[in-house]
């Protein structure tokens, strides 16, 4: 399938979704996730109007990017160690997977501007997935207020492996009303007004459940 035809049917069940919650398409962003496949399938995507493009490794970031540069807004979904912050600084536009100090004082050290990013939460407890614990969130969030260069726009998280629908929505439940709580306080350096939720094969719960950042791989360029 071409990724005009990926992408009119995504956008296609994008808006079944929402009908279903009452939510207007126009809140949810499409993030591109690009690490399958090569950085030709990457600009097609950008051909086909996807603007915002995923990477979860920092290489695989850097060598996309000279490739494609600034055309595309560059969002890192991995796991992202301090010393490596220093080298998407500058071309990323969005972290979706803040989960250390030691990250948010690389990016406060390093960065001219205000970079937003997502703490990322293991809601689902298992032991192979990355991010904090939901109740050490806001003690977390509370530790980046003076790291004036971070800015917790939302939280992020990744479904459970499995087919359990309700198992899945239940998580994706949980990190809405862990972000409306941090929201409710109104911390001047984290608004928290966004939810990064929803991959191939759950973002249609995600979007019933909030979803406003989907990250998108396979069912869009392959696998
Ligand atoms: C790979 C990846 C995705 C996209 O996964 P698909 O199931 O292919 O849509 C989303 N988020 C993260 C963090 C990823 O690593």
């Amino acid at each position: 399938m071409s990724i005009q035809d990926n992408l009119a049917t995504l956008k296609d069940r994008i808006e079944k979704a929402c009908e279903r919650v009452d939510r207007d398409p126009e809140e949810i962003t499409i993030i591109g996730v690009t690490k399958y496949v090569s950085n030709e399938r990457a600009k097609e995507l950008l051909e086909a109007g996807i603007v915002d493009i995923g990477e979860n490794r920092t290489e695989e970031m850097l060598e996309k990017y000279d490739a494609i540069g600034d055309d595309a807004n560059w969002h890192f979904i991995g796991t992202l160690q301090s010393r490596k912050v220093r080298d998407i600084i500058g071309k990323v536009k969005m972290i979706h997977s803040l989960e250390r100090e030691s990250v948010a004082r690389q990016i406060n050290n390093r960065s001219d501007e205000v970079i937003p990013c997502f703490v990322q939460v293991n809601v689902s407890g298992e032991e192979t997935k990355h991010g904090l614990t939901p109740d050490e969130v806001e003690d977390f969030i509370q530790t980046l207020a003076p790291y004036e260069k971070v800015k917790v726009v939302g939280l992020m998280t990744m479904a459970p492996h499995t087919d359990d629908e309700e198992e899945i929505r239940d998580v994706f439940r949980q990190l809405r009303t862990l972000r409306d709580d941090i929201k409710e306080k109104d911390y001047l350096h984290a608004p928290c007004d966004y939810l990064s939720m929803g991959m191939s094969n759950d973002f249609e719960i995600a979007i019933e459940e909030g979803a406003t950042h989907l990250r998108i791989g396979s069912i869009l360029v392959g696998s």
